[in-house]
């Protein structure tokens, strides 16, 4: 894989974040998001996967060091004086939370809030007012000039998020970032809340970088996964070949305990044993004492994420026996 791809918004090479005391939370991940293209980061939870999207805001708490490659188009991240990031954050990059009453002030109207970005950029008056309410309603909110004067208590789970989302598109975004955030919302308003994420970034040629525990709701709306066991990614490729024929058994694992996603002559199971932390991973491949083909080198070898067959890579020793398995 090339670092520098121009199709790639965001590209991320074997990057390392450690705790003080260098245990590594995140260890040795390879990720990118494509131009208008949206990459599902999947892990249960404690996997890192969270870390990873703070790392790509650059706002890791101080204690923590990141190394490897970071960059997004191409601009490398790493390095990058605070003030720079504020910039980015504000404007190319966004992320949306999973709990959206901490994104927003609980004291101040969603308007106010929305037109931030548009306020610190000059717009003012009329402008202003046109710009908050076209937000709103592009973020899929009714009645937007009634919810512009509403407080965040005032307006059901679902309308908040859709606020979070109108302040994240302010900034004119290529990039957002979109950390669970359906997790809080009830089965309906979570899929309505994704086809709004896919139309938005249809029409404004949005990539994402779309973070969850569900592999239902990221088969809902990715384009590539990225599978993270650990701190390490566990497999990696197109998300439809990725579902249809997992070549990690933690992947399979995942697949098999959803009954949407699994295979329907098949009966759902759940992942059995807890997740590892990358706080205290166990030797070798991480995922061996829950793994049903683990072996004696799993527990001694640490596997190399390899390419199986074109565009999808796997970090199992084993993952050719997978190819043929249904
Ligand atoms: Fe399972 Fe071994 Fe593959 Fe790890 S390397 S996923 S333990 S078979």
């Amino acid at each position: 894989m090339t670092v520098a791809d121009p199709e790639n918004l965001l590209t991320i090479r074997d990057l390392v974040v450690e705790l003080p005391g260098g245990t590594r939370i995140i260890d040795g991940v390879d990720l990118d998001v494509r131009r208008g293209g949206t990459t599902g980061l999947i892990g249960e939870s404690g996997s890192g996967k969270s870390m990873l999207g703070t790392a790509v805001m650059g706002l890791l708490p101080e204690s923590m060091t990141a190394r490897g490659t970071l960059s997004f188009e191409q601009l490398s991240l790493l390095d990058l004086p605070e003030p720079r990031w504020r910039a980015l954050r504000g404007g190319a990059m966004a992320m949306i939370f999973q709990d959206p009453l901490t994104a927003l002030n609980p004291s101040q109207r969603i308007g106010k809030q929305v037109g931030e970005i548009p306020r610190r950029r000059g717009v003012r008056g009329a402008r202003w007012r046109e710009r908050v309410l076209d937000l709103l309603d592009r973020a899929g909110i009714p009645r937007a000039a009634e919810r512009a004067n509403a407080y965040p208590h005032q307006l059901s789970g679902g309308l908040r998020q859709r606020a979070v989302i109108a302040m994240a598109l302010s900034g004119e975004p290529r990039l957002i970032i979109a950390d669970e955030p359906t997790t809080a919302l009830d089965v309906t308003v979570q899929t309505r809340i994704l086809d709004l994420l896919g139309t938005l970034q249809r029409e404004s040629d949005l990539a994402m970088l779309f973070i969850s525990h569900d592999l239902r709701v990221v088969s809902h709306i990715a384009d590539d996964l990225v599978v993270l066991y650990a701190g390490r990614v566990a497999e990696a490729g197109p998300a439809r070949a990725v579902l249809n024929r997992p070549l990690h058994p933690y992947t399979r694992g995942l697949a098999a305990s959803i009954p949407s996603v699994h295979a329907a002559s098949e009966v759902a199971a759940p992942l059995p044993g807890t997740a590892a932390s990358p706080a205290n991973r166990p030797s070798g491949c991480a995922f061996h004492p829950r793994c049903p083909l683990a072996r004696e080198r799993c527990r001694i070898e640490v596997p190399e994420s390899r390419e199986i067959v074109p565009g999808r890579r796997s970090a199992c020793h084993f993952a050719e026996e997978l190819l043929d398995v249904r």
